[in-house]
């Protein structure tokens, strides 16, 4: 369990180690987004990050952020707050109202959920496709083959696709499914880039990561 202490401590370390792997890959720290993922973490030890100056948070689970981030965005906001964990077609217009950002559109049911919920609440935000690089069958993510097809559909549809998003094998070296996704956001023209970690976001860096998802290398481990 982590103080407040240590979590404005482990975000700087977190911070000059981007900044690191950005001069070794002679990139601009300006160009990767560093989001500080707070699945299971209580407000106690968020709320210094945002008093810090942070605005970049991701979450995992609607209804977890809903109970912390209605009342943290009402005190803070500029917060800006991504969804990485995946979603559910019947909560997508729970979830285009609190969210700024969507990493996990995977599937055209859920395509067509997030344009029905953008017509309703007269609401357009940025949207990643998360690719399943590993074709892992119990992860989600659109097969590497079914992305174009998705991708149009989603266009069609009105959805603001902006990048794409990936969750490497466990037992994976990073690297080929980092530069996979690097590929087909390349292919398709997308600026967003969506991966990297806790224990691999200086890869991800190097492999052109323009947005880093890093949960206990800050807050520390999960209960
Ligand atoms: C939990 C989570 C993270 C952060 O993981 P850490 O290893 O704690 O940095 C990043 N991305 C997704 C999709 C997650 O669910």
């Amino acid at each position: 369990m982590n103080t407040q202490n240590t979590t404005i401590k482990n975000f700087s370390y977190i911070i000059n180690s981007i900044e690191n792997s950005c001069s070794k890959a002679h990139r601009n720290p300006k160009h990767v987004n560093l989001v500080a993922v707070t699945k299971n973490i209580q407000p106690e030890l968020i709320i210094p990050l945002l008093q810090h100056g942070h605005t970049s948070f991701g979450e995992n689970r609607v209804q977890e952020a809903q109970k912390k981030w209605i009342p943290l965005k009402k005190q803070f906001p500029d917060t800006s707050l991504h969804l990485i964990g995946p979603l559910q077609s019947n909560k997508a217009k729970q979830a285009l109202e609190l969210f700024d950002f969507i990493h996990t559109l995977d599937r055209p049911s859920l395509v067509h959920a997030l344009a029905k919920a953008q017509r309703q609440l007269k609401k357009n935000i940025p949207i990643l496709i998360q690719i399943n690089t590993g074709q892992e069958p119990q992860k989600a993510g659109v097969n590497p083959k079914e992305f174009p097809e998705l991708l149009e559909l989603a266009l069609q549809n009105k959805l603001n696709i902006q990048g794409v998003m990936c969750i490497p094998p466990l037992h994976d070296q990073p690297e080929e499914h980092f530069l996979l996704c690097t590929r087909i956001a390349a292919q398709f023209q997308l600026p967003i880039l969506s991966f990297g970690m806790s224990s691999d976001f200086n890869s991800a860096i190097a492999s052109g990561a323009t947005l880093v998802r890093v949960g206990s290398a800050i807050f520390g481990a999960r209960a």
